[in-house]
């Protein structure tokens, strides 16, 4: 099996590093914040000192890296991967970022000879950790062929969805559902609950009804009801990255993104709260807080 270098090992980035060390993947890992490393190395990960070691070392490396500044900084700057990167090694990006910045690094990439996909993935931390991650893959499709053993360790749902920067596409698309849901469950049941409803009646009549969703049934049942809003896990800033990638994308392509925009701006309003490293859930807090109200379980 080929080695492989991985790049970033935040709350997303460590269990699916971990999970390549499962399957038997020889692993190099990296990480600014050193202390991340330990417990790879720990399960047998070999470390590296840098983006550029990682790439000389692996024939395929894969980044993991909160947003856009910090994918050009790690492949493009100073022993940064571009740098240490071989003829046919592939960078496979699955962090949350910008198509357009996706685009230029391939570009780059391939002035050297080297190839890019961009695999960002949806469903978060659980998934990360149980390896059942859904993930939306752009680039060549001879690349996705060949790295797919690859992507299949960490993720059980993998969707080729065309050129270098589709996968973010998809994926900025996925979270624009998912933030405009979030915000919309928010207001509705913050009225629910004002005007007399308890909330564990309320969620369980909502569930047969025709509002049910995949929002309600996972942030709102895990963590709204439950009133856990952790830290590390994809916090409000994450959400309100991934909603500024949408309005740009919209604004350049000129395709008026209102209900995005709305989300975004209850996002900056619960930052504004002191939520922003809270598990974006928490975005219905500011509301709740207004209303008076608590959406929470009494089981
Ligand atoms: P995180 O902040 O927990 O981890 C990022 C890691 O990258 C950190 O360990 C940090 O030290 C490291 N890092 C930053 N710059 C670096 C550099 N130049 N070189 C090496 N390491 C560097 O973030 P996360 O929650 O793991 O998210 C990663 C990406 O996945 C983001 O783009 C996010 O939007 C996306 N995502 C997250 C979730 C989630 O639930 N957390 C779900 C889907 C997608």
């Amino acid at each position: 099996m080929q080695n492989i270098g991985f790049i970033g090992l935040g709350a997303m980035g460590g269990p699916m590093a971990r999970n390549l060390i499962k399957k038997g993947f020889p692993l190099t890992v990296f990480d600014i914040v050193a202390e991340r490393m330990a417990p790879l190395k720990a399960e047998g990960a070999g470390t590296a000192a840098s983006c550029k070691e990682a790439a000389e070392k692996c024939p395929v490396v894969i980044t993991m890296l909160p947003a856009s500044a910090h994918v050009r900084e790690a492949v493009l700057g100073k022993r940064g991967v571009a740098e240490g990167i071989g003829k046919g090694s592939v960078l496979i990006d699955m962090s949350t970022i910008d198509p357009i910045t996706t685009r230029e690094i391939a570009e780059f990439l391939e002035k050297k000879g080297a190839e890019m996909l961009d695999a960002p993935v949806a469903r978060g931390v659980p998934a990360a950790v149980a390896g059942t991650l859904v993930i939306y893959v752009g680039g060549k499709r001879e690349v996705f062929d060949r790295t797919r053993p690859i992507l299949a360790a960490m993720g059980t749902d993998i969707y080729h969805v065309g050129d270098i920067g589709n996968g973010e596409v998809v994926k900025i698309v996925n979270n624009i559902m998912v933030a405009v849901t979030t915000c919309a469950l928010a207001e509705a049941l913050v009225l629910g609950v004002k005007a007399g409803v308890k909330p564990d009646i309320l969620f369980e009549a909502l569930s047969s009804g025709s509002g049910n969703s995949f929002v309600l049934q996972n942030h709102y049942k895990n963590s709204v009801l439950k009133g856990k809003f952790e830290e590390g896990v994809f916090p409000v800033d994450y959400m309100l990255k991934d909603l500024d990638l949408a309005l740009s994308t919209g604004t350049k392509l000129r395709i008026p993104l209102q209900f995005a925009a709305l989300s975004a701006q209850q996002y900056i309003a619960a930052g504004a709260a002191g939520e922003s490293k809270k598990y974006h859930p928490a975005v219905i807090r500011p509301l709740e807080k207004l209303a008076g109200v608590e959406v929470r379980s009494e089981a």
